[in-house]
Parts: structure tokens; sequence; C-alpha cells
């Protein structure tokens, strides 16, 4: 029914815990039956990891749970699980189906990695890959040629089943590989085709960069300079901030909150979901089972080029910090800027005394602690719920700690400005997160995470891949200039990546890595994503 789109996911996984727990009372006297009648094996035992790197997990603990309640075996590795261990594990328990997941750009890397691992050691199982990055495009342009056996991008939960299914019947396993192999080729076809992106050069773009009249008046002087920590942080106060919106998506319902609590179709769904998580909401606050922390700051700063610059004062003298920007380059209409988040920062040479912002917020102090509680408890609905609240508790805490930054920049909201608008960013100023589409390189988070001493203040750490740990954790930049937006950089060229190669201090092929999707052409390397 889920398949088919008559059965909505949280009804899924509710009924899964009900079966699970039914299980676990049950297991005992199950066990000395199908010993007796011999019958031990599942249907086919289906190894999980979310790759090296990455911490997020809730897409993948869904997977686990659909195929879970439809009677195959998981092995569920958990995050941040290397190449070597993904393997060992699957030759050891000699599963049927490796499953990879991720959710942030480095990721799609380490992927490749594991495919060519997969190749190199000869394995033949079926690789499914699923995540918020990956694409059937990048899985079949990227992932399938390392590899060469069935390698099969999974949307989403409800098509997890479908696949499995159709992978271990060998009436249709045939089938399937062959349907999905054609498909790959012919993606990998119109990718080699495809006309190369329309980029202006480095020099066109930085002339074109956004015009702004640099005045005094424009840059309003922040209350402090140096990092703050915000402690304690109370849940509740937290709470009104929250965008419900995308904490349907994470649960597959498609629609805006709060229509979509009266939908026709998924509203009954909706309305019961919301309910259940005000529930463990109320729980969490009344008994602070999660530790919301937060540090910003504000710095002195100019921008260079396309750099810019934290200074450790207002003299201006000592560099603290260098973030380095990438600066749109697909040709435009004339009137059109080449967007850097530079231009949001006076330039050195204007003389002006300008402002730059930092932020670091995590809602994910205490999440592991609960989920282990629910797991134990056989409920994985309850163990998703928590990090689908803690992910909305931590954004809402951006939201909240902006409008506070806005306000000690002096340009605050008026007491009565409605909720709803600072949801919709109805606000002056821009809080721009490394590895979002105006910055996609996540590495700019060690610079981040050194100015606000991110870890010590807020307890916030970074793997390899540059994932925040804590996952429920928002990281990012304040612009404060009535004209910073939001944008996407889009494809860039290979002068701009070398000329950020060299403005950062590392090897072009390791940018090229790291800025995979961007590339606007054909790096020599051979492991960068498309
Ligand atoms: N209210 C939403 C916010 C989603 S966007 C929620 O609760 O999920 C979350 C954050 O992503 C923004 O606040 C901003 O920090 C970042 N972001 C969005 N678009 C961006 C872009 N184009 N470039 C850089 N960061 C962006």
């Amino acid at each position: 029914l889920f398949g088919d789109g008559k059965m909505f996911l949280p009804q899924v996984v509710k009924s899964a815990r009900v079966i699970k727990k039914a299980v676990a009372y049950l297991l005992p006297y199950l066990d000395a039956e199908k010993e007796k009648a011999g019958l031990t094996k599942a249907q086919a035992k289906i190894l999980m990891a979310t790759v090296k790197g990455d911490v997020h997990d809730i897409g993948k603990n869904i997977v686990g749970v659909v195929l879970g309640c439809n009677g195959y075996d998981v092995i569920d590795l958990g995050v941040m699980v290397a190449a070597d261990k993904i393997l060992e594990t699957a030759r050891r328990e000699n599963v049927d189906i490796i499953g990879l997941s991720g959710l942030i750009t480095p990721s799609l890397d380490e992927m490749v990695h594991v495919a060519d691992e997969m190749k190199r050691l000869e394995f033949e199982v079926p690789l499914l890959i699923g995540g918020a990055t990956t694409s059937s495009r990048h899985t079949a342009v990227k992932i399938a040629p390392q590899y060469e056996n069935a390698t099969i991008h999974v949307k989403d939960a409800s098509r997890a089943v479908g696949v499995v299914r159709a992978l271990i019947s060998s009436d249709s396993r045939d089938e399937l590989i062959e349907r999905t192999r054609a498909e790959q080729e012919r993606q990998r076809i119109a990718f080699e085709e495809a006309a190369p992106p329309d980029l202006v050069e480095l020099e066109v773009a930085r002339a074109g960069a956004l015009p702004i009249a640099w005045e005094a008046d424009q840059i309003p002087e922040p209350s402090f300079l140096g990092t703050r920590v915000l402690d304690p942080i109370g849940v509740t106060d937290i709470v009104p901030y929250i965008d419900w919106t995308p904490f349907f998506s994470v649960w597959e319902l498609r629609g805006v909150y709060p229509a979509i609590l009266d939908d026709p179709k998924v509203g009954t769904t909706a309305r019961e979901l919301f309910e259940n998580a005000q529930a463990l909401l109320d729980r969490i606050s009344a008994q602070r089972l999660l530790t919301p922390k937060a540090a910003y700051g504000f710095f002195a700063a100019n921008s260079d080029g396309d750099d810019i610059i934290g200074y450790e004062d207002e003299l201006r003298q000592r560099e603290v910090a260098r973030f380095h920007t990438l600066r749109q380059q697909a040709r435009r209409g004339p009137d059109r800027p080449y967007l850097a988040l530079a231009d949001f920062v006076a330039p050195r040479e204007s003389g002006l005394a300008d402002f730059l912002g930092a932020f670091v917020v995590t809602a994910g102090h205490g999440v592991d602690e609960l989920v282990t509680g629910f797991q134990s408890d056989h409920d994985d609905y309850n163990a998703i719920m928590v990090k689908a609240i803690a992910d909305r508790l931590a954004e809402a805490l951006a939201e909240k700690l902006h409008a506070r930054a806005r306000a000690d920049c002096g340009g605050g909201e008026p007491d009565d400005f409605d909720v709803k608008d600072l949801i919709k960013a109805r606000y002056r100023g821009i809080r721009p997160a490394p590895g979002y589409p105006a910055q996609p390189d996540h590495t700019e988070k060690r610079t981040l995470f050194e100015l606000l001493q991110a870890q010590t203040a807020a307890g916030v750490e970074l793997t390899e891949s540059f994932a925040m740990l804590p996952a429920a954790s928002v990281s990012g930049l304040y612009f404060n200039h009535p004209e910073a937006r939001y944008f996407s950089l889009g494809k860039i060229s290979q002068e701009q990546v070398e000329d950020y190669a060299r403005r950062k201090g590392m090897e072009t092929a390791e940018i090229e890595r790291w800025l995979g999707p961007n590339l606007g052409y054909r790096p020599a390397g051979k492991r960068a994503s498309s």
C-alpha cells in the first residue's frame, strides 16, 4: 500500500513499531518454533550504512524500518562508516544487498570510493544508493561505472521495498538490472553529449560583481565584537520559531504547514503526526531532554577581492579569519550581476568599517541518549521523531538567533513582527551556510569553526567531510547589507577553481573534489563528482 501511495510513511513506521514490539515479546517462542521447522533464513540480508564523514541518518533509518517490516534482515552499521568496515561486514555476514546513504555533497565522492572498492574486492551483490544529495544521474555517471555490477539509485523509502523485492526474486532481478543499465547508459550518454555550460571568464564575472554604492550609513555597527555564547537556552523559547513544513517532508508528506493539516489526501496522517510531534516536544521541554547551544559573534571585516577578511579588532591590522567566496559565472543578461558573498561586505579599499557576523547553533545534545532509549523500547517511530524534531529546533534556533543578531546591529524588527514572516525570511540580511548553494564548499566551515571556537562554545565538531556533529546543527555567516541575498553559485570554470585553490592554499585537485557538483568542466582527476 505504501509503495502504491495508498498509505503514508508515518503509518508504516507506526505499524512497524507495533510489529516490532509484538515480535520482541514473541521472539523466544518464535525462535523455538523456527528451529523446529528449520526456518531460520530471512528473505534477504541487507547491509545499510551512512558513509564515512557523514552523520545524517534519518532517511537511512526510515528505509531500514520499512525494509525490516517487510521481512528483510537489516544490518545497520550506523553513521560515519568507512568503506573497509562496510565491505568486511558485508563479507562476513554474507549480505545480499548493500545500501549506502548520505546527505552532504562530499558523501557522493565517498560512495564512488565504496563502489571502486567493491569492484577491486570482486563483490557482486547489488549496491543501492540513497540520500538527499544523491541522484539517479550521479549514480549513473559516477558510481555505477566504478562497480559495474547492479548499482541502483533509490529515490525514497517508498521505492526501497520494490527495488529490494525485485532484486532478490530470480524472476524480476535480471529485468530490473537490465532496465537500470539501459537507463544509466542513456544518462551517461546525455551527460557526455551535454554542451559545456556557457561561462564567462573570471575577469568578466568580477567586473560584473554586485555594484553597491557603499556608504557609511548603510553599515550599522554591532553592539559588541567577538563571540558570545548563549546559555542556557530553553526549548520552549525556540518552539515558536519552528518552520514545520520541512518536518512533514522528512516523513514524505508533501505540503505546506499549516495547510497540510487539512489536505484532503494526507491531512489526517499529517495531523496525527503533528500531534505526536507536539507530545514528544512537550516531553522534551518539560524534562529538558535536549540542551540547545548557540554561539555567535561579530567581527570587523572587509572584502578583499572575492575573499572576506575578519580582523582581530577595529584597528583592522591583524587578520584572524579569511573566508573565501566563489563567484557566479554562468553567462547572464547585461543588468544582472555575477554574485559572490564577498560582494555584500565593504571592500578594504573603500576605507569603510564593515562587519561580519558568524554563528553556530545546535539542538543535538541529548539526541543520542533519547534515541537509544526509544530503540531499546523497540520504538523506531519516536527514535526517528526525535531526530526530526532536533533538526527543526536547530533551524528554529538559527532563526531566533538571527533575529537577535539583527537587533544587535540596530536593525531588529518591530515587536509585533510575525514569526511567519521570519520563517519566510522577510527581513534584512542573510545567514548563508557553507555547503549550501551560495557557498557549496563545506571546507569553509573550518574557518568559521575556528573563528567561533565552535567546539568549546557549542560542543559542535566537524567530521572529515565537514559534516557537523551532532547532526542537528546549523552554522553560517551573517551579512547585514540590505542588498545581501541568497543565490546559487551554479557552475564555475577551471580558471576560478585554480584561483580559489591558490587563495585557500589547497591543491586544485582537492578543491575539485569538494566542489564536484559545481565544476563546469571535466577535471583531470578521476574522483570528482558530477
Ligand atoms: N526555515 C527553514 C530554513 C531552510 S534554509 C527551515 O527551518 O528548514 C536553512 C538555511 O540554509 C538558511 O537559513 C541559510 O542558512 C541556508 N541557505 C538557504 N539558501 C541558501 C543559499 N542559497 N546559500 C547559502 N545558504 C543558504
